[in-house]
């Protein structure tokens, strides 16, 4: 989308963990958070504890309004708090086969520091560019996940949930909500 491979990887990273507080808890423990960090190669990783679950759960709470937000100065408001929660250090790395890319957590950081800093910079990234509005909610009725729009046009709607974005589903909702209205 942007061209830019840790910017987009981050997003994705940012939308699955925001979409995992919706409908059923997919973080509820440390398996599940584990499985998130191996899915996402968050790199440097190490024990994770109850703790950094704890944080993750409040950190996800912070990014979400930037997917609700049709403001920059809001969204930029957001990502300055999440930048300023641990010390940033750029360096170039090229983890688990990726090509080389900065990350700007420090050494050593922990799972909630290392994601706010680098999704902080990747929201940071999209905003500077004028790109802020790919960032949104699901439209399909009755969903609440989010999604980033890395279409050339900007023209998606729908989350990857199989029934969103599926016009039969759609359809059969808006009759079934006209039935129990009428
Ligand atoms: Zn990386
Ligand atoms: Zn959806």
């Amino acid at each position: 989308m942007l061209g830019v491979h840790d910017t987009d990887v981050e997003l994705l990273c940012a939308v699955d963990l925001v979409n995992s507080g919706k409908d059923e808890e997919q973080l509820a423990d440390l398996d599940a958070l584990g499985d998130f960090v191996t899915r996402h190669r968050v790199s440097d990783v190490t024990r994770l504890t109850q703790e950094d679950l704890l944080a993750v759960h409040r950190l996800r709470e912070r990014i979400q309004p930037l997917f609700d937000t049709s403001d920059d100065e809001a969204a930029a408001k957001i990502v300055n708090t999440l930048l300023a929660q641990a010390p940033v250090i750029p360096r170039m790395t090229s983890h688990d086969d990726h090509p080389w890319h900065l990350h700007y957590s420090y050494p050593g950081a922990s799972l909630a520091d290392h994601l706010a800093v680098d999704l902080g910079m990747a929201f940071g990234r999209i905003i500077a560019s004028g790109q802020r509005e790919r960032l949104r909610r699901c439209a399909a009725p009755g969903c609440r996940r989010v999604l980033v729009d890395m279409s050339r046009n900007r023209s998606r709607r729908y989350c990857d949930a199989r029934t969103c974005g599926n016009r039969l589903h759609v359809a059969a909702y808006r009759q079934r909500r006209r039935a129990e209205a009428g």
